[in-house]
């Protein structure tokens, strides 16, 4: 239990720091620090700018050390830089990481932001506009808010502190953000991934999310003049002996593994994923024939996108899904001679599952309820993460954040900053019942 008079103490603190904490957000938005890629170094586009990520970390240091955190800035590649915000407890206390990143994905079309321009960081009824508002400088801004009330409140926490805030996530160059953090030595006894955690509920505790496994599948037909099409598919025609449409074959591929997709909502569960059937694959590219050849098909490809359960491994997952193409190739007599090549996993992110009897678990919801006056909603989150990468490190690992996956990657992001107010009580009152103060 958290003590009434902390408490009290804590939220009239944030209270009081809102118009910095709404500052920090609108300005750190402002700087557009889309996930630069190799062909970006030099690139003439403001929205791709290489240093964006390492701005904003500059726009976060001062304010870090306004808190009396100090700071660690490292440039991890040319114009990237890491930043780490170091609180040294007083000793015998649990330390704490606090994790998010400062690269966004690129905005899109901007005539899609018909409420506010992407680098506007503007306010309109409660809500701060921008990319990256929700996903995630407004995670990374609460954390550090979070310190600065506590230490207004006159509250030192016993145990370190560490707020992460890191590049490339986006991309999943862990080697560049969170995995170069670790490996410089801030890690904890638990950690918080401040990445927005809601729905099902605002700042929900997500104590687990599901692997990421990509598969790219080569499916091959038999090119022939397109004035053959008859012969191939109509009773009495020529079949095979003239030609195979991939497209025709991947077609029947992409019919057998959505039985599979089907099956897995039976027979796939974790019990921190609450929604039934939340386990899928699915194509998400799918490309063959070429307009101009004028003639049926020689290749087809599919990538698919598959979310697993964190029980299971990527090595897992791929062997169940080759062999269901194996066994399925043999149903038909032209696959069953031409297999479709199977490359899996060609890509794939870690998985994390947190025991709700994790001690950082029990924690985090006695401070949710604090913050909410209700029991708190622990739930599996249906995205990936760094927190698969830190969990892997070792480290027990609960993602909990202000903002919604549902304005995520989306035109006109926002966050609210109600909710930035809250995240900020609830990560202080956090590091109170986990670091001791
Ligand atoms: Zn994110």
């Amino acid at each position: 239990m958290i003590d009434a008079r902390v408490r009290t103490n804590v939220q009239r603190a944030v209270d009081s720091l809102k118009d910095e904490l709404v500052q920090l957000v609108c300005d750190t938005v402002r700087i557009p620090s889309v996930t630069p890629t190799p062909s970006d170094s030099g690139s003439s586009d403001t929205a791709v700018e290489v240093s964006g990520e390492t701005q904003v970390n500059h726009a976060f240091k001062p304010v870090m050390e306004s808190c009396g955190l100090e700071t660690d800035l490292w440039e991890v590649e040319k114009g990237r830089a890491n930043l780490v915000g170091i609180w040294r407890g007083k000793g015998r206390g649990r330390s704490l990481l606090l994790n998010g990143h400062v690269d966004v994905v690129p905005p899109g079309p901007l005539e899609k932001w018909t409420v506010a321009g992407p680098w506007s960081g503007e306010i309109i009824a409660g809500k701060i506009y921008g990319r990256g508002s929700t996903d995630m400088k407004g995670g990374i801004a609460a954390a550090v808010f979070a310190m600065k009330a506590l230490l207004k409140a006159g509250y030192r926490p016993k145990g370190d502190v560490f707020i992460q805030s890191v590049v490339g996530e986006e991309h999943h160059e862990t080697y560049a953000g969170t995995g170069a953090a670790l490996e410089r030595g801030y890690r904890a006894d638990a950690a918080i991934v401040c990445e927005p955690s809601s729905p099902p509920h605002k700042l929900s505790i997500n104590t687990a999310s599901p692997g990421l496994v990509v598969m790219h599948v080569k499916v091959k037909g038999k090119a022939a003049h397109i004035s053959m099409r008859d012969e191939l598919i109509r009773a009495g025609g020529l079949g095979a002996a003239v030609g195979v449409s991939a497209i025709d074959k991947a077609f029947l591929l992409y019919q057998a593994l959505l039985k599979l997709e089907e099956e897995w909502g039976q027979t796939k569960s974790h019990p921190a994923f609450t929604r039934p059937g939340h386990f899928v694959l699915f194509p998400e590219v799918i490309q063959g024939g070429d307009i101009m050849a004028a003639s049926i098909p020689e290749e087809c490809s599919m990538t698919y996108i598959i979310w697993h359960p964190p029980q299971d491994t990527a090595e897992d997952v791929a062997e169940e899904i080759q062999a269901h193409i194996a066994r399925f190739a043999q149903t038909d007599p032209w696959l069953r001679e031409n297999p479709p090549e199977v490359y899996v996993p060609l890509f794939s992110l870690p998985p994390f599952e947190t025991s709700h009897e994790e001690p950082i678990c029990k924690a985090a919801a006695a401070a949710s309820e604090a913050v909410f006056n209700r029991p708190a909603s622990l739930y599996g989150c249906a995205y990936t993460s760094d927190a698969g990468f830190i969990r892997h490190a070792g480290i027990p690992t609960i993602v909990m954040g202000p903002g919604s996956q549902g304005v995520a990657h989306g035109f006109n992001e926002y966050i609210e900053i109600q909710d930035l107010l809250d995240a900020a009580k609830l990560y202080a009152m956090t590091i109170v019942e986990w670091c001791g103060i």
